[in-house]
C-alpha cells in the first residue's frame, strides 16, 4: 500500500488514519519489553486517565511513541534528511494537528529520561532493563546544564509525567480499553487546535 499524500491527510482524517495504525501495527513488539506496541501506548494513555489528565495530556501519552510509525505517514511529512529519531519524527509529522503542548510531550520524552534520571534520586531504580541500556545510547543522565535548560521547557510537567506513564506502561497483566476509547478525545483535541490555528 502506498502511503498517502499530505492533500488526504487533514484534520478530518487524521484520527482514523492513527487509529489504522494503531490496528495494523500495534501487535509489533516494544522493543526488550513483555508488552507490545499498542499494548504500551494504551497503557501509558490509560495511566493518564486514570490519573485524571486532560485530554490534551491523555493524547500525547496514547501517541508518544508514534514517531516508530513514521514511515506510514505521507513523505511530505517528514523533512528531508530524515534517520530522524523516533521522537523528532513523531512530533513533526504530528505537529500539523495537534497543540504543542502534545508534540513537546513526544518531541522530548526521550530527555525527559535523561532529565529524570538527573534530577529523582528514585527514578533510574525502577526503569526497565531495556530503557537502561537506550539510556546509555541517548546520552546518559543530563548534566547541570542541560538540566537548568530542559527545566525552562514551557511544557515540563506535562513532559515528565507523559514519561513516567511511558515508563510504566509496560505490564504484561495490564488490560485497557482500545483505541476506539481514545479516538473521540483525539478528536475534540484535533478540532480544539484547528480552532485555535489562523
Ligand atoms: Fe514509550
Amino acid at each position: 500500500m502506498s502511503a498517502p499524500d499530505m492533500a488526504t491527510l487533514n484534520a478530518d482524517t487524521i484520527v482514523d488514519f492513527i487509529g489504522d495504525i494503531f490496528t495494523r501495527r500495534g501487535a509489533e513488539s516494544y522493543l526488550g519489553e513483555q508488552v507490545t506496541m499498542s499494548q504500551h501506548m494504551l497503557q501509558a494513555a490509560q495511566l493518564a486517565e486514570l490519573s485524571g489528565a486532560s485530554e490534551t495530556v491523555i493524547t500525547a501519552a496514547l501517541l508518544h511513541d508514534i514517531g516508530h510509525y513514521t514511515n506510514e505517514f505521507p513523505d511530505d511529512a517528514i523533512a528531508q534528511g530524515t534517520d530522524n529519531l523516533h521522537e523528532e519524527a513523531g512530533a513533526q509529522v504530528l505537529a500539523p494537528f495537534f497543540p504543542a503542548a502534545v508534540t513537546d510531550c513526544i518531541l522530548h520524552h526521550v530527555a525527559a529520561k535523561r532529565y529524570l534520571c538527573a534530577t529523582d534520586p528514585n527514578y533510574f531504580g525502577q526503569l526497565s532493563e531495556a530503557s537502561v541500556h537506550t539510556l546509555n545510547l541517548q546520552g546518559g543522565p543530563m548534566n547541570a546544564l542541560e538540566v537548568t535548560t530542559f527545566a525552562k521547557e514551557p511544557n515540563l510537567d506535562a513532559i515528565v509525567q507523559v514519561r513516567i506513564w511511558d515508563d510504566q506502561g509496560k505490564d504484561p497483566a495490564v488490560t485497557t480499553p482500545n483505541f476506539d476509547h481514545y479516538a473521540p478525545m483525539i478528536a475534540r483535541v484535533v478540532a480544539a487546535h484547528q480552532k485555535d490555528t489562523p
